[in-house]
């Protein structure tokens, strides 16, 4: 068992369209490690039980989740190392209700996004920028869920910059706390960031040196190519001090970011459910942090990490959900993706050395993510009257372990 990796498993409430029926329930909680399947008839353990890190029953809500299984890769983001939490599960188990949560019952996303404002907030001697992207893998496609409308369709190419890391090239990544005018570098899409002579810039992708123009300092070109403004922005500390009344507007222009997003998924119909997921979406933040500093002309070390919170496709088979044609080659995507992620999963917690990453997409955007010092969570959700689904689901679970 891996410490870097957390593995929890949800079992949702029947919902109102179940409980007319009455189901038979499967799955019996013993404790908060252990989940059984038992025959409904008589409640019999059939098989071996199923162990994890964390197991939740019916009764636990999102913050519980949060806290348990969350919250520790959330912190040490904020400590500048990469995190993921994922949301495995067939359609309809609660993936979505547990990543984004209702009105009443934030998800982990707003709830991860609290977080780091109060830790912002209590820090007062650190200052924080924080960017955000939000994308989504659908047939290996990747799309951008914030870009403006025009780009919004346009699929998005993976790339690898000179030291070897991997990016997704023209996603957008927005800034929440802005001031200052900040540059992108078209050709790798790095974030140039002002140094305090105020002239030069270097990108923080290629580690380029991009150089204002003598006579007008707005002017900013890099290998002779003038680089694009962006927007403004300044380290999150400037907008919402230990004191500062304007952290609020900054979280709910994040929470105004993550709805945007959701509600450009894209957003399939099968048999097996109304609406359903056939896509991974990728909610991430990148934190960067650094040591104020009152002297002028002194740099200190920024940290930088990323957070992705991931809401995974369905995992159930193209089969079953009465899928033909496009639907079938669908499900065949995401089945072998989620095929291909449980496989880096499993060679990392077995510490194997030579990691799939490359085998999708999903695995190439997180590469920096997963393994090496960064930490993952899984949480796998489940439909208390599922039967063959749960037992896939908790296969897939232990497979991390
Ligand atoms: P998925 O994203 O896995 O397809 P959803 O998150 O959309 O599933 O959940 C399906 C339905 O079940 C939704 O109506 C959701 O509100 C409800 N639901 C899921 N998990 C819970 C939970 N833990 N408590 C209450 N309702 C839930
Ligand atoms: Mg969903």
């Amino acid at each position: 068992m891996s410490d870097n990796i957390l593995v929890g498993v949800r079992v949702r409430p029947l919902i109102a369209r179940e409980e007319v029926d009455r189901p038979a329930l499967h799955w019996q909680i013993s404790d908060t490690n252990t989940i059984t399947q038992v025959d409904p008839s008589n409640n019999k353990v059939v098989a071996t039980p199923y162990a994890f890190d964390r197991v939740f029953g019916s009764e636990y809500g999102n913050e519980d989740v949060y806290a348990a299984v969350a919250q520790p890769i959330v912190e040490s983001a904020l400590t500048g190392f990469n995190g993921t939490v994922f949301a495995y599960g067939q359609t309809s188990s609660g993936k979505t209700y547990t990543m984004m949560g209702d009105k009443k019952n934030l998800g982990i996303i707003p709830l991860a996004i609290q977080n780091i404002f109060r830790t912002i907030q209590n820090t007062p001697d650190r200052e924080y920028l924080i960017r955000v992207s939000y994308m989504e893998i659908y047939n290996e496609n990747i799309s951008d869920l914030i870009a403006e409308r025009e780009r919004r369709g346009k699929s998005l190419s993976v790339r690898e910059d000179t030291s070897g890391s991997v990016y997704v090239a023209d996603l957008k990544e927005e800034c929440v706390n802005c001031e200052e005018n900040h540059w992108v570098h078209k050709k790798c899409s790095g974030i140039t960031g002002r140094l305090k002579d105020d002239k030069r810039f270097m990108c923080k992708r290629c580690k380029k040196m991009a150089v204002a123009d003598d006579s007008d300092i707005e002017k900013v070109y890099l290998d002779g190519e003038a680089i694009e403004v962006v927007e403004k922005f300044c380290y999150l500390g400037d907008t919402i001090g230990a004191q500062g009344g304007a952290g609020a507007g900054v979280m709910a222009r994040l929470l105004a970011l993550m709805r945007k997003g959701e509600k450009n998924r894209h957003v399939g119909v099968t048999n097996m459910n109304e609406r359903s997921s056939r896509s991974h979406s990728i909610f991430r933040m990148i934190i960067e942090s650094r040591e104020r500093s009152e002297e002028d002309g002194v740099e200190e070390a920024v940290t930088v990490s990323h957070l992705n919170l991931v809401d995974l496709a369905g995992s159930e088979n193209a089969s079953q959900s009465g899928a033909t044609g496009d639907r079938l080659k669908e499900g065949g995507f995401i089945n072998k993706s989620l095929f291909m992620l449980g496989r880096v999963i499993s060679q990392l917690s077995d510490g194997e050395r030579h990691v799939n990453y490359r085998d999708s997409k999903l695995t190439r955007i997180l590469q920096l993510s997963l393994g090496g010092n960064a930490r993952t969570a899984i949480i796998c959700t489940i439909t208390p009257a599922a039967v063959e689904q749960t037992i896939s689901t908790l296969r897939f679970a232990s497979r991390a372990k």
